[in-house]
């Protein structure tokens, strides 16, 4: 292995070398945080690709095979691939290795640790708040987590040493690390993430099943059509997976948006422009004030 006493961690192994997969291990890679890394996965393009751009320095499709020397395991699958990928690590996971991860759910990633890892408290769960509708170790860069926020979601019984060092490498990709509980987070998260894409998705398809042979209403469609369904292009496979991982939360939120849809309609029926001038309005100034205090970003 080419390391040297220098890297905090000697060998990062990468499970789903994607598009954060592959950001996570690029940005660690140029901060000197790591020495050696190993991506495993499924494709072997990817892979390959992978290597050929110095994101990984090997790989194999073999996840047991690929821990059973690792300092520290990153799990950067689709939410659905949770439990197999677990059960598969744990087998030859050596002790005292950390685990961590970049899904976007938090309760589902430690319900399963719990139930696979040998020793979850060796476990420090993960969420970078960053991303692009991308997918692919390709479309993976170094600086995607610079200055945004990264959720860590320990537990009472998370190791402070596992959590220390934990922190320390998502530190050392750019992000600044926020701690949270994980159903405060997931709750959070279906509101201002999940929840868009849905609407997004629903709006592509409202709009979709309008057309026929004659007439194409995405023609006409420009730049406010753009920006709102930008997160409808983001992978499928990705969003079922977060939405199922994520069920109450989400039909939750869903209600609070079919409220004001509705409370919308019934000023639209009534003609009552003023109340519709009154939700604009607060939306607006509730947003602007995002924007100023946060950047945009959170
Ligand atoms: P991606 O599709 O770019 O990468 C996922 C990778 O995992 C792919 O290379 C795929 O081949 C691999 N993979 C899938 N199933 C696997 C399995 N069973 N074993 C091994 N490898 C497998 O997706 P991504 O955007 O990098 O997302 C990865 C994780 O990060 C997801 O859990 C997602 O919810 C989370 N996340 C995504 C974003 C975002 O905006 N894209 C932001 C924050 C967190």
């Amino acid at each position: 292995l080419s390391t040297t006493s220098e890297h905090p961690v000697k060998h990062l192994v990468v499970i789903g070398v994607g598009l954060i997969g592959g950001s996570v291990a690029r940005a660690l890679k140029h901060a000197g945080f790591v020495g050696h890394v190993t991506g495993v996965g499924r494709s072997r393009e990817n892979l390959d690709r992978a290597r050929e751009l110095g994101i990984i320095d090997h790989w194999t499709h073999d996840i047991a095979e690929a821990v059973h020397d690792a300092d520290v395991v990153l799990v950067a699958v689709p939410m659905g691939a949770y439990d197999r990928v677990f059960a598969e690590l744990a087998i030859s996971l050596p002790k005292g290795a950390l685990v961590t991860d970049a899904g976007s759910t938090k309760q589902h990633a430690i319900d399963v640790a719990r139930r696979h890892l040998p020793d979850p408290s060796l476990f420090v769960p993960a969420h970078p708040i960053a991303g692009t509708e991308q997918s692919g170790a390709e479309a993976s860069f170094a600086e995607l987590f610079e200055d945004r926020s990264c959720i860590l979601t320990p537990e009472p019984s998370t190791s402070l040493k596992a959590f220390d060092k934990v922190k320390a490498l998502w530190s050392a990709t750019g992000s600044h690390v926020i701690e949270m509980d994980a159903r405060q987070h997931d709750d959070l998260l279906a509101a201002v993430s999940h929840l868009p894409h849905l609407a997004a998705f629903a709006l592509v398809n409202a709009v979709r099943k309008q057309g026929d042979e004659q007439h194409d209403p995405f023609k006409f469609a420009a730049g406010g059509f753009r920006d709102f369904t930008r997160i409808a292009s983001s992978s499928p496979e990705m969003w079922r997976d977060i939405a199922i991982s994520n069920r109450p939360a989400l039909v939750k939120e869903i209600d609070a948006l079919q409220a004001e849809l509705v409370e919308m309609k019934k000023a639209l029926i009534n003609g009552d422009g003023d109340k519709l001038l009154k939700l604009f309005s607060a939306a607006k100034k509730a947003r602007d004030e995002w924007l100023e205090k946060h950047g945009g970003s959170l």
